[in-house]
């Protein structure tokens, strides 16, 4: 069972579209998407209907909630809340529909999913090595997924000293311990690198391996500057900040 997992998607295609041509060559049987499909890029629709069409498993992230209008806006930081605004405006019946009926955290073939974190699977962020113990604990499962922050991780139950950031190219062996792994952010990356990330589980193997897949940074700022949206959203992405 080898599986696919993306994150953070942000309404950024040229971004997923060469996510998906990527994973494509490696043949996965499935595809999970941990949340927030939308917000701060341009093309919301056509990133909820590639989920929607090749997600087998997908949860909902905060900027998905706040554009629903389950979460407020006011709890949302300047630019993220002018974009969820924004993509309220343009959201499809389709997408709205599509979003409305996930949830922010999951359980499949035994590993858990969150957005955030198992306390709190709208709004954690999972960062340090001690939420990192607290979420595996609170899964319960061999493997916990989690986005939201955006930045790849790859961190084990009870070495303090090990793991932490995983650049693209990282590769773990699962086998023997439990891990929490977060495989970054399609859409809008923010380790340094620019390049969309991805990751490759392989679950029979027990081998999580770290993607990065460079993508058409300027058509998404084109797509952003297109909108009206603010300039910082499309100057983020060539830095990968
Ligand atoms: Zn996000």
């Amino acid at each position: 069972m080898r599986v696919a997992v993306i994150s953070d998607i942000h309404a950024n295609l040229p971004a997923l579209e060469a996510t998906a041509e990527a994973i494509g060559r490696e043949s996965p049987d499935e595809i999970w998407c941990l949340g927030d499909l939308v917000g701060y890029g341009a093309q919301p629709n056509e990133c909820c209907a590639w989920a929607r069409a090749n997600a087998r498993e997908c949860l909902v992230g905060n900027h998905d909630l706040g554009v629903l209008g389950t979460l407020e806006l006011d709890d949302f930081a300047g630019d993220a809340a002018v974009a969820a605004r924004w993509t309220r405006t343009v959201l499809a019946a389709d997408a709205h529909a599509y979003l409305s009926a996930l949830g922010p955290s999951g359980l499949a073939h035994g590993v858990g999913l969150y957005h955030g974190s198992p306390r709190d699977p709208v709004w954690e962020y999972v960062l340090s090595w001690e939420a990192a113990r607290d979420a595996i604990h609170d899964s319960g499962t061999e493997v916990t997924l989690v986005g939201h922050s955006h930045i790849p991780l790859a961190i084990p139950d009870g070495d303090q000293a090990a793991g932490g950031h995983a650049p693209g190219g990282t590769e773990i062996d699962l086998a023997g311990g439990r891990w929490l792994l977060n495989p970054g952010s399609v859409g809008q990356p923010r380790d340094g690198d620019r390049d969309a990330a991805w990751l490759l589980l392989d679950l029979g193997a027990r081998t999580a391996d770290f993607r990065r897949t460079a993508y058409d940074v300027a058509g998404a700022q084109e797509a952003i500057h297109a909108t009206g949206l603010p300039d910082a959203l499309a100057e983020r992405l060539a830095h990968g900040v």
